[in-house]
């Protein structure tokens, strides 16, 4: 008797002890959760300080598609929601994705419950939601785009569409290769992270704009080369060509402050760069670099803090749309066969120019 109850006391002190370590060692791992999160976010200013966009292609194609398939049905999938939902699932960490977490979430939505009733109580929802809008937000919506025609004199006619706007940014037919390179560290100057995506392919290759935005920057750099930075209309994205062709770098019609929308031929791969002095080719395998850069504070464009996301998976995606182009013999110049109209871009085509410190502009962006 007195044996069996000594007995059950070692057994429930070392439970005890167990629950102890086990929930000391839960504590210290949501400490270090919330240390990275604490990175991740200013919770003094309000902004993001950094995101890892490691959302994969398999993920992306298959939340894209439950958003355009669901257009016609009652419940609206928003693509975006739902991979800002497993990426607070996975810490961000898309290596754990599978494909029945998404189709479980998509089931629970078709059958009626919220995305806020799903959501409550996880905490960095926000974040992430925020996070993914930034990086995905201009990619899909409604669009006028022109499509074979044969029974036109023009071959062509418009038609209204819901789906995917961007556009890979290597023209259709155009041969490339490409492989996982950020982070991957580079030593012209000083010793320095790769921020970007490497493209390769053939000189002249015509280079498509990804999204529709203004152009904030054109001309050299002496890293980049001829280089033109492309700004999205709510200033959250920044994307980023170089490299570009020697002596006809860029679309002879673009300067800065020029709107572009996305499928647009901007200019045409080279291998410029690494040179203080203009025009030099300095690069020795011709490619695109291309890089999106994501901007939540004005003080994050430039200086130390800058965000610059992996744009492997995305640009695996944007494959499924691809810009036609053709030559014109006369100017040498490349453009589009079939024209878009991208909503955002409407209104400044009108107006033709931009100017970054327009104050209708940011009431028009931001109401
Ligand atoms: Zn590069």
């Amino acid at each position: 008797m007195f044996f069996k109850s000594k007995l059950k006391l070692v057994i429930m002190t070392e439970l005890i002890i167990l629950a102890l370590i086990s929930s000391l060692f839960i504590k210290h791992e949501i400490d270090k959760r919330e240390a990275i999160f604490a990175s991740m976010y200013d919770t003094e200013k309000n902004y993001i300080k950094w995101v890892d966009f490691d959302v994969s292609y398999a993920a992306l194609n298959k939340a894209y598609e439950y958003d355009v398939n669901s257009q016609s049905e009652d419940v609206k999938i928003n693509w975006i929601e739902v991979l800002a939902y497993l990426g607070t699932k996975y810490g961000g960490d898309f290596s754990r994705y599978k494909e029945k977490h998404m189709s479980d979430l998509v089931e629970k939505l078709k059958n009626g419950e919220t995305m806020e009733a799903i959501t409550d109580g996880m905490k960095h929802y926000d974040y992430y939601f925020e996070a993914y809008s930034a990086v995905l937000e201009g990619f899909v919506g409604e669009y006028e785009i022109e499509v074979p025609d044969e029974t036109s004199p023009e071959g062509k006619k418009w038609e209204k569409k819901y789906g995917l706007k961007a556009f890979l940014p290597i023209a259709k037919y155009y041969p490339y290769s490409h492989f996982d390179d950020i982070g991957v560290s580079r030593s012209y100057g000083y010793k320095r992270k790769h921020l970007g995506h490497d493209m390769m392919g053939q000189t002249g290759t015509p280079i498509i704009a990804v999204e529709s935005g203004y152009v904030e920057a054109l001309g050299w750099n002496q890293y980049g080369g001829w280089r033109i930075g492309i700004r999205s209309f709510d200033k959250k994205r920044y994307y980023y060509y170089a490299h570009l062709r020697q002596n006809f770098p860029f679309n002879k019609s673009l300067t800065e402050g020029s709107i572009v929308q996305a499928g647009d031929v901007i200019g045409y791969m080279g291998r410029t760069g690494y040179s203080a002095k203009e025009n030099v080719n300095n690069i020795r395998t011709t490619h695109l670099h291309f890089g999106l850069q994501l901007i939540f504070d004005e003080s994050q464009k430039d200086g130390w803090n800058q965000i610059w996301i992996d744009c492997y998976d995305l640009v695996q995606f944007l494959y499924r749309n691809r810009c036609e182009t053709v030559k014109d013999q006369e100017t040498k110049e490349y453009h589009r066969v079939y024209d878009i109209k991208d909503p955002v871009a409407q209104y400044y085509i009108k107006r033709s120019i931009y100017d970054f410190d327009d104050d209708e502009f940011n009431i028009r962006v931001y109401e």
